[in-house]
């Protein structure tokens, strides 16, 4: 077995997002070597290896003798490294980024006559972190590294696109509730405690959001000291357990200094037919009616609207029909 010998393996390593990487691969280089080349990404986290490709099917089985090799190389490996494993005829390429996870690329060509050349995987890997670098610069927020407004207004268009069944992301599964979510009285941590604080605040929520919601699950930075989520296959009282566990569990969290946490949270069901500014304004005024309250609470639009006591916003527009 091999140790790792390429400089832009060591810059792989920094990279800490599966998905964009699986995206880089797909959508940069995997179209035009689409004969030759598969890929695939496995992740070890909680004594566990899932399969992170196609994005968004984490349970997808792993193939028996993947899982073995996966298990027996890569288990209590510290280091990233390759190396190619001729019964299975692909790469191993592992990569540690900063997390607690573990990641394994498996690099295969689609015919299994034509060894893909460590040189082309120099080139692969080269052109892969050039990418991603990009991808992450333009997508992921710099303080918290969720998603940023930018990736917020484009994959919830995307996901709002009723004609995407193309996308492979609408397949694998499917956005049931849209969530808002905003700090109580920042404002005052900011004032008692200086801006740094505040920052270190915003950083340790967005990490208590990574680490509480499930991996298909879509985490932004929307503003300031509001996030959005968008919760797949889940129902709406399932959502609603979910985001009380969350709520309890940051006003519950120990922050630096000891200073008290609460959020409040607002969400609506993903309902394809509306659009993005109706979708937002939805869970806005469910956020917004836990501010005019108590504030550290949970509200559904729904069930606000229909306990009366917000008002319906515009009701979905029922589907065009096309008129020769
Ligand atoms: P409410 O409970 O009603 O949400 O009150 P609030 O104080 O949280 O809300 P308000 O909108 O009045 O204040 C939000 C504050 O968030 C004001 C702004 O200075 C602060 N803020 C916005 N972005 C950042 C940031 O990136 N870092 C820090 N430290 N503060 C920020
Ligand atoms: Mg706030
Ligand atoms: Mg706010």
């Amino acid at each position: 077995m091999a140790d790792c010998k390429y400089y832009s393996f060591y810059a792989l390593a920094k990279i800490n997002d599966p998905e964009l990487l699986y995206e880089a691969f797909q959508q940069q280089i995997a179209p035009g070597h689409a004969d030759r080349i598969e890929i695939e990404v496995f992740a070890h986290s909680d004594d566990r290896w899932s399969r992170l490709t196609p994005s968004g099917s984490l349970e997808q089985k792993i193939d028996p003798a993947v899982l073995a090799t996966l298990q027996q190389e890569f288990e209590t490996d510290a280091q990233g490294r390759w190396y190619y494993d001729a019964d299975l005829q692909g790469w191993f390429c592992s990569y540690r980024p900063l997390t607690t996870r573990h990641f394994v690329l498996l690099v295969k060509t689609v015919d299994p006559d034509k060894l893909i050349e460590e040189e082309y995987l120099q080139f692969l890997f080269h052109f892969y972190c050039h990418q991603l670098q990009m991808l992450q610069g333009t997508y992921r927020d710099a303080l918290t590294g969720l998603y940023n407004r930018r990736a917020f207004n484009e994959k919830i268009l995307q996901l709002l696109d009723q004609d995407n069944s193309h996308q492979r992301r609408a397949i694998d599964f499917s956005p049931t509730v849209f969530v808002m979510l905003d700090i109580d009285h920042f404002k005052q941590i900011n004032d008692n405690k200086g801006h740094l604080f505040g920052d270190e605040v915003l950083l340790l929520l967005a990490q208590l959001m990574t680490d509480s919601f499930r991996e298909n699950d879509l985490l932004f930075r929307y503003g300031g000291e509001e996030f959005a989520l968008v919760l797949m296959d889940i129902t709406p009282e399932q959502a609603q357990v979910s985001l009380e566990r969350f709520r309890h569990k940051v006003a519950a969290h120990d922050f630096p200094s000891l200073e008290r946490v609460t959020i409040s949270i607002g969400f609506t069901l993903f309902d394809k037919r509306l659009g993005i500014d109706e979708l937002i304004s939805q869970a806005d005024s469910a956020l917004y009616h836990g501010k005019s309250t108590t504030r550290d609470t949970v509200h559904s639009y729904q069930q606000l609207v229909e306990q009366g006591l917000i008002p319906a916003l515009k009701a979905p527009a029922t589907p065009s029909i096309e008129l020769f």
